[in-house]
């Protein structure tokens, strides 16, 4: 229970709807994440793992409900907006990389233009965040002569460079060639570590396992389960959970 004078969730999400037309996307979804929690949100396509994680960074509109970023509830529009979404860092299954740019000048430009940082500031700033990810070397080339596992981990420090105080990540791995899956979920395990607050859609059972606090199982556009990772996976309550938990294991 929250007393008036414990913290405000990290991430609070009350009685939120989302409609695409007549399709129902997200029922009454109600999720707080405390800040530090690391939250993976499991189930299968078409659940609204997506949708919910836009939603978050009002990347998508909701029809009702609230959700709130550190205790500030999300404005709809404007420089307000800005600079709450700010706030949330967000990685994506494609990495988004400026193809003209190398990889610092990628790191740098949101602190550049965003927070008004000076070029020598943001790119010194720029080169610890790569270094923290594990590709420092890699600074001066552009995105293509980078590996997948490469490039999604700057865009991980990309993302790190707006000192967010939430990252979200939609299956950051799926686009990755096997052998280059861990390095990424070493890389969030390194910042889970450190204490971010994080929420993760996810298919990797191992990362789920071991780095998650809590596991949120969505089904058709709602929250089915929301469990321990060791709860869910050995005893998953509702037969949807089951089915899904025999197809991927
Ligand atoms: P997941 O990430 O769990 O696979 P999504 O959040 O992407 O699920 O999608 C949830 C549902 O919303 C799906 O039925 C999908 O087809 C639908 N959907 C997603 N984005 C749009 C959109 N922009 N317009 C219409 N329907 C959409
Ligand atoms: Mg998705």
């Amino acid at each position: 229970m929250t007393t008036a004078t414990s913290a405000p969730p990290m991430i609070r999400a009350a009685g939120v709807n989302k409609f695409f037309g007549d399709l129902h996307v997200l029922k009454d979804i109600n999720l707080e994440v405390p800040k530090g929690q690391v939250v993976v949100v499991l189930g299968p396509s078409g659940s609204g793992k997506s949708t919910l994680c836009r939603a978050i960074n009002r990347l998508e509109p909701i029809n009702s409900g609230e959700i709130s970023v550190d205790g500030q509830p999300l404005p709809a529009e404007g420089k307000a907006l800005a600079a709450l979404r700010a706030e949330v860092g967000m990685v994506f299954q494609s990495f988004n990389l400026f193809a003209h740019k190398t990889i610092v000048e990628n790191v740098m430009l949101a602190p550049v233009k965003v927070r008004k940082v000076g070029q020598a500031e943001a790119r010194k700033m720029a080169m610890e965040l790569l270094d923290r990810v594990g590709i420092a070397n890699q600074s001066q080339k552009y995105p293509a002569q980078l590996s997948g596992g490469q490039q999604q981990r700057a865009a991980i420090a990309r993302a790190l460079a707006m000192k967010p105080k939430v990252m979200l990540f939609d299956e950051p791995t799926s686009a990755l060639d096997p052998e280059m899956v861990q390095e990424v979920l070493d890389t969030m395990t390194g910042l889970a570590k450190e204490g971010m607050t994080m929420l993760v859609v996810t298919h990797e059972m191992g990362f789920a396992r071991r780095a998650a606090n809590r596991v949120v199982f969505m089904s058709d556009g709602e929250i089915v389960e929301d469990a321990t990772p060791d709860d869910f996976f050995t005893k998953p309550k509702s037969d949807r959970a089951k089915d899904f938990l025999g197809k991927i294991l």
